[in-house]
């Protein structure tokens, strides 16, 4: 018996997807990121299925940890780097490389001596302003990452772009000026394109892209699928209906009686909610796919079910699948739907959610 609400996952689409990204990308390595969970596709189960990535990248020690306890062998890389100076022998033990991009990270590599040095990725600002340090503050960093002993050599070259999802926005490839001048001529690799970057400026592709949400056949861009770009969505998010009722005209439905029926009709409740991390703030005519068609939700969407509007003439049966999103429907237009992005809601799913893969 299935489990539901389950998220079936495609190992095939995932194998897919990797295959396309080196086929976008046919000069540089993939560092496939698996963070938060294989963004809700399973940490360990994406690894495993994409053996054959170049590296993985994640935000938390924990999830390198995780991926070492499970038997994945590759290159691992923390995207934010460490947060302690008690991580740092446990990088080494590990083998767990790590991006350096604050000044108390340096500090804390100065203030110990480990067993082996750590690969170090330094990461420059070049526009995003979040992480990294300012091109000003780039050369006498290097130089300290250079006489540091804690730091394996050659020291390899990071940012991270603000503004790749939007296609005609030239931020990116003057970010990329500043970075390709900052580190010319200096060895180490190189990487600086995430998913957007990756699909939609090539000349930032570098020795390595970093790509998650492509990985999982998701377009990073808004009104854009993944299937535009020849990748196959790996998600499949499933529950079912688990009553069907006759619902008058003037009848209203849920918390809050959020919605009134103009005409009779049949209402259908799908066995998920927020939950199971399907947005609450979902609104009406948001799509579920039942039965090759889809239908609107109506009302609220509640912690354990949401109600569908099947229409008065619907044949659907209680036990029937119900899609929230997958191949027929993408997350990208559901996330449209909600006023999100398909990020979030693949990367919010509870661990109510059963994920299995195929
Ligand atoms: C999460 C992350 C990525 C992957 O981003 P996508 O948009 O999902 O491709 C790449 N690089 C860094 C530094 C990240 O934090």
């Amino acid at each position: 018996m299935k489990p539901f609400p389950r998220a079936e996952i495609s190992r095939k689409a995932l194998k897919h997807n990797l295959a396309r990204l080196h086929e976008l990308a046919p000069s540089s390595k993939v560092m496939a990121v698996v963070k938060a969970n294989g963004y809700g596709h399973g940490l360990l189960n994406v690894a495993q299925c994409l053996d054959n990535a170049d590296g993985f990248g994640l935000a938390r020690l924990e999830e390198a940890l995780a991926l070492r306890a499970g038997g994945v062998k590759a290159k691992l890389l923390l995207l934010e780097g460490f947060f302690r100076v008690g991580d740092l022998e446990t990088l080494v033990e590990h083998d767990i490389e790590t991006v350096v991009h604050h000044v108390s990270q340096l500090e804390m590599l100065e203030s110990v001596t480990l067993s082996r040095p750590v690969t170090v990725w330094l990461k420059v600002d070049t526009g995003m302003h979040r992480l990294g340090f300012a091109p000003e503050q780039f050369h006498a960093t290097y130089q300290r990452l250079l006489s540091n002993e804690n730091v394996a050599k050659p020291i390899h070259l990071m940012t991270h772009f603000a503004s790749a999802d939007e296609p005609s926005n030239s931020s990116t490839l003057a970010q990329q000026k500043v970075f390709d001048t900052l580190t010319k001529n200096l060895p180490g690799d190189r990487t600086l394109a995430n998913s957007a970057g990756a699909l939609f400026w090539q000349s930032s592709q570098a020795d390595w892209i970093r790509p998650g949400i492509a990985l999982y056949g998701v377009s990073p861009v808004l009104g854009d699928l993944g299937a535009k770009h020849g990748l196959l969505p790996a998600m499949e998010l499933v529950s079912q209906l688990i009553s069907i009722r006759d619902h008058k005209a003037g009848d209203s439905v849920g918390y809050g009686s959020f919605w009134t029926a103009k005409t009779d009709t049949q209402l259908g409740v799908v066995a998920i909610g927020y939950g199971d991390g399907y947005p609450r703030n979902a609104p009406l005519g948001t799509p579920v796919l039942i039965n090759g068609r889809i239908v609107p939700i109506v009302g609220r969407v509640s912690m354990d079910m949401l109600t569908v509007d099947l229409g008065v003439d619907a044949t659907d049966n209680v036990g029937d699948l119900a899609v929230l999103w997958g191949k027929k429907l993408p997350v990208e237009e559901v996330a449209e739907h909600i006023g999100t992005i398909a990020y979030e809601l693949v990367t919010k799913l509870t661990p109510r959610v059963a994920v299995c893969l195929d």
